[in-house]
């Protein structure tokens, strides 16, 4: 299909990016396409490497920032303590906000995380007790989580930092909604900020009481009843990382958001470099898509993506400046 989209290669990168450290993970979480092996075809199997992303600073110096995490586990990655410390001597703020499950991690790493100044970390764990945790969390261990928890907390004490701030975030089943309050809890005790998620498989351990987890959670009990109240795609904001920190895959492929698992938005950032993806007739294309400006079209990732499908029944297209329309 022609294109009317403009395809400028000039202007600026984003000052802040993602970059999937780990696309392998020890868990076995049953609803996660990590599990499944959805994410092969795109994602591959791997880990950052550390020359990769020293060039990368290297090359791009008003990168301020930077989240680590995405579909694997990021403390898996063997380089990971040595990327923490070269993006400290760069002030390069590193985040894992996407989420870790810290059920492996050595000492050395774990004083590493506050050593070198890990902005925020957002640890999934979906219980409070060891019984309920290791019904989603297969293969984790819920004791060891929290030691680590712990552990972090002596070093930053030690330290006499305030980083990483920790955020307990509690997906919501059938099988764990009674633990909320006590996860909240211990959350608070931890010095953890706590924050629920809906579950997006309705298969999986459904919700039994949804006039509680409504009032526990503040949003609703299921994301279609959240899309209800709220007009808008659970999670939409999304898509605005194709403006403001697109995702990059562990070997450098352009991934554009960090939902996409499915194809590529052109170029690839070790190779090319980062400006050349930002910059890609791709991502041009794709946000003039989820700006309405342009059709859909085959070689485009949001093309088969139910964000875009809502964006368009809804005609709630994302606004100029980058920001969703609130119309
Ligand atoms: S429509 Fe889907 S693939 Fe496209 S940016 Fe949004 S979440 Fe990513």
């Amino acid at each position: 299909m022609a294109s009317s989209v403009d395809t400028d290669s000039s202007g600026t990168i984003p000052s802040k990016i993602r970059v999937e450290a780990s696309s392998f993970c020890q868990l076995r979480c049953p609803s996660c396409p990590t599990t499944a092996g959805a994410i092969h075809p795109a994602i591959g199997s791997g880990f950052l490497r550390f020359d990769d992303f020293r060039a990368l600073l290297d090359n791009n110096p008003s990168l301020a920032r930077v989240e680590l995490a995405n579909y694997g586990e990021v403390l898996l990655n063997p380089h990971l303590f040595e990327i923490l410390e070269y993006a400290d001597s760069k002030a390069v703020a590193i985040t894992f906000s996407v989420g870790v499950n810290l059920n492996h991690a050595t000492d050395e790493l774990l004083e590493g995380l506050v050593k070198f100044r890990v902005r925020h970390m957002t640890c999934s764990i979906d219980g409070a007790s060891p019984e309920t945790y290791r019904v989603y969390r297969v293969r984790g261990n819920f004791t060891r989580v929290i030691e680590h928890i712990e552990r972090i907390n002596d070093f930053k004490h030690k330290y006499q930092s305030e980083f990483p701030k920790l955020t307990w975030q509690f997906v919501v089943f059938g099988h764990n909604e009674h633990e909320i309050p006590m996860a909240r809890e211990m959350a608070r005790k931890l010095g953890m900020a706590f924050s629920t998620k809906i579950n997006w498989d309705t298969k999986f351990s459904p919700i039994r009481d949804k006039v509680f987890v409504r009032k526990q959670s503040g949003e609703g009990a299921t994301r279609q009843e959240y899309e209800l109240i709220r007009g808008k795609s659970y999670l939409s904001s999304i898509c605005q990382q194709l403006f403001d920190d697109p995702q990059i895959n562990w070997d450098g492929k352009n991934l554009g958001c960090c939902r996409n698992f499915w194809g590529d938005f052109g170029g690839n950032a070790f190779v090319d470099g980062l400006h050349s993806c930002f910059h890609h007739e791709k991502m041009n294309y794709a946000r003039a898509m989820l700006r309405g400006h342009a059709p859909p079209r085959d070689d485009i990732p949001c093309t088969t993506c139910e964000m875009y499908h809502s964006m368009r029944a809804r005609s709630d297209w994302i606004g100029e400046g980058g920001a969703k329309n609130c119309g």
